[in-house]
């Protein structure tokens, strides 16, 4: 009896809480793995010695991936490769619809512009980035020390591991740096990928939301040259063995299961304070809310009547539409629990604990006011900022442009002193990038958000106007006068061709500055606001980063606790459990969805038109050892209680061996704030079941040789 209620707590214990934290590769150690539920040990993940977990997993593009077999199976999110499907897709060839499956290896299909990033070790180098910053008082200044040190520790990693990448990190802002060692493989294939109306069943709808019934995955493969080196596609190149690959469990996991997660999630915010919250919530989210809708809206009415024009947006629409919706539930959330007045709260006590001593008083007593000063000021000129930011980012014709002059601009500095995209290190890729954009090129969309960017920089306060866009197009005319100006520059612009841009970049700044093409004269009058602009970002994120090194100083004084740092691109665990939740007053979701739920949900019309055939197969039961008895189905999405964001997507979910059990692709819509707070009660990943992606590639697919290479035991 006692042994019995020993074991209840035991269970209590381990199983009620997660643990809020993204560790990374220098806390796993730390984790106390019994205790958390692991049956593995921490070197079982990470180990310079011998190959580990960490090694089977992938960063692609801003996703995760995991090796799957011996010769370099990747397994991702469908929403990972939608870009490689688009890329390859036509209204004759339409994958994205239809799926693609390679019958063999030579039918694999490139995924042009995507390369796969595998951690090979890290250090950390703080005190070279840091040391005798103290006498720069000037803020931009020091920003441009950081960059540069950072720059030459990358220089020599990389002058010192041929073949390897480095990249340095800020863990904790402007405390600590680590140097991460990469390897890139380059040449990466599509090998099966599900039909949308599977990949996405439930669509926009169903996005950042769970109950969810979709099979968001997709599988590729890495290559290397025959050397068994990182090589750009080519067709003699080799299948890549990975030190280590990720075995299947096909019994899958079920409710209140131990499972952890390795990844690369992107970007958290946890550490900031309330008045960057506020800057987020009442002006930046809103702007960009608004903004985001208005181009979904116009993208998909161009693409309604032309397949040709809905292929050439459908990735910039589901990237836009995934961020608008996420960005609605953080709102929604940071209302929900109050975090700006918590926050404030958790301040005016750190604040009377610096007061409270004098020293400390002296140390850090104006470091929260200056905090604040500085977001205030952010607000006073964002409308400004953010318009004249994505005149450079959603409007083609202008980024173009603009990435050729600062081409020729920065090309023309030292190696060092160049921003990163022009470095010799990142120039080839930058210039196929810029050539690819090319590809998804509209002219008549592009022309219509440049004149809706104008119709908002017209209506800006005098306060907040932007001179230059006023002298261009004289916005204080009617709008028929800079309409005819803007009609005028895309009949006229050469700017759209490939060969054209290929050229020019290797003009020189004369040749670029005296070009007659209406974009690069606009982009070269442009350049001085810009170049204000990127300076005063520069001082602000400069005096930022100092004062919130000084600020998590003292907060931790106060907390008398480790943190952990925010998420920033490198690898990270994470681990929880399978777990239902309530995301509001008499509502409880079980964590677990099935095959039922998509005959339930299926309406025929999109995104809910699952294939006939999955129906069908579905009708027909036939799902053999991958069924769950608990269940009595086939399971489809999972729920689990791990701190995840934005990246985390194609994540591997594992169970406590350290088996494949899921595919990480989602959150929950509260789950969305979880980028600037994680909670227990509302924090919750989704992901595929692995007993579903099992299913759909040998029924579906009828592709059994995927998984005899995933070593798929029946
Ligand atoms: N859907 C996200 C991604 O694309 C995953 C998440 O944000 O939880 O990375």
């Amino acid at each position: 009896m006692r042994f019995i209620f020993v074991f209840w707590i035991f269970l209590l214990i381990t199983t009620l809480f997660a643990e809020e934290g993204m560790f990374p590769l220098s806390e796993i150690n730390k984790i106390n793995m019994k205790q958390a539920g692991f049956e593995i040990s921490s070197t079982e993940i990470f180990n310079t010695e011998a190959p580990s977990l960490s090694d089977a997993i992938v960063k692609l593009g801003g996703c995760t991936g995991s090796f799957i077999s011996d010769e370099g199976l990747i397994l991702t999110n469908h929403h990972c490769a939608f870009r490689a499907v688009q890329q390859a897709s036509s209204p004759e060839h339409d994958y994205l619809k239809d799926g693609f499956l390679a019958g063999n290896r030579s039918e694999e299909i490139e995924a042009k512009g995507y390369t796969v990033r595998i951690t090979q070790s890290y250090s950390d180098v703080s005190a070279r980035v840091l040391s005798h910053l103290d006498t720069v008082k000037n803020f931009a200044r020091r920003t441009q020390i950081i960059k540069k040190r950072i720059k030459e520790i990358v220089k020599q990693a990389e002058a010192a591991h041929p073949g390897m990448r480095a990249e340095v990190s800020e863990m904790f802002t402007g405390q600590s740096y680590v140097l991460f060692l990469y390897t890139y493989l380059k040449d990466v294939r599509m090998v099966y990928v599900p039909p949308r109306s599977i990949g996405e069943f439930g669509g926009d709808i169903d996005n950042w939301e769970w109950p969810r019934h979709n099979g968001d995955f997709s599988i590729l493969r890495a290559y290397v040259g025959p050397d068994g080196k990182p090589a750009d596609y080519a067709k003699e190149n080799i299948p890549y063995h990975p030190k280590k690959y990720l075995r299947v469990n096909p019994q899958g996991v079920d409710e209140n299961d131990f499972v952890f997660l390795l990844g690369y999630p992107g970007r958290t915010y946890r550490h900031r304070t309330a008045s960057f919250i506020r800057y987020q919530e009442s002006v930046r989210m809103p702007f960009v809310v608004d903004w985001y809708q208005w181009q979904i809206r116009t993208m998909l009415e161009m693409g309604k009547d032309n397949r040709a024009v809905a292929l050439k947006y459908s990735s910039t629409i589901k990237s836009l539409a995934n961020t608008e919706k996420n960005y609605r539930g953080k709102l929604q959330g940071l209302k929900r629990i109050n975090l700006i007045a918590k926050k404030q709260q958790e301040e005016t006590v750190i604040q009377q604990f610096i007061q409270e001593n004098l020293q400390r008083s002296k140390q850090y007593g104006n470091v929260l006011s200056e905090i604040n000063r500085i977001y205030r000021e952010q607000e006073n000129t964002a409308q400004h900022d953010l318009i004249l930011s994505y005149l450079t980012r959603s409007v083609n014709a202008v980024s173009l442009a603009r990435t050729l002059y600062k081409s020729v601009q920065e090309r023309a500095k030292a190696d060092l002193e160049r921003e990163s995209p022009y470095m010799d290190r990142n120039w080839q890729s930058t210039q196929k990038r810029t050539l690819r954009r090319l590809d998804n090129f509209y002219a008549p969309g592009d022309k219509t958000i440049l004149m809706e960017l104008l119709r908002r920089a017209a209506a800006l306060p005098s306060t907040q106007r932007i001179a230059v866009l006023d002298r261009i197009f004289s916005l204080d005319q009617p709008e028929s006068v800079w309409q005819a100006k803007v009609e005028q520059a895309y009949a006229e612009s050469e700017l759209f061709g490939k060969s054209f841009v290929r050229n020019a970049f290797n003009w020189t700044q004369e040749e670029v500055e005296e070009s007659t093409d209406p974009f690069i004269k606009w982009v070269v009058a442009l350049e001085p606001e810009l170049k204000e602009l990127k300076k005063q970002n520069e001082e602000r994120s400069g005096a930022l980063n100092a004062l919130s090194a000084r600020w998590a100083e003292v907060k931790r004084m106060y907390q008398k606790t480790a943190f952990i740092p925010d998420a920033n691109g490198t690898f990270r665990l994470t681990y929880g459990h399978i777990r239902g939740y309530s995301p509001a007053d008499a509502v409880y979701h079980f964590p677990q969805t099935t095959v039922r739920g998509i005959l339930q949900k299926n309406t025929g019309a999109e995104p809910f038109n699952a294939p006939d055939r999955l129906l069908r197969l579905i009708g027909e039961k036939d799902f053999g050892f991958l069924a769950s008895k608990k269940l009595g189905t086939l399971p489809v999405g999972i729920l689990y209680d791990t701190d995840t964001t934005g990246g985390n997507s194609g994540s591997p979910v594992m169970d406590a061996k350290g088996r494949l059990v899921g595919l990480n692709f989602d959150r929950s819509f509260e789950a969305t704030i979880n980028d600037f707070a994680w909670n227990e009660s509302y924090s919750r990943s989704i992901g595929v079941d692995i007993r579903y992606i099992l299913w759909v590639i040998q029924k579906y697919a009828g592709a059994d040789y995927l998984l005899e290479e995933m070593g798929v035991q029946r």
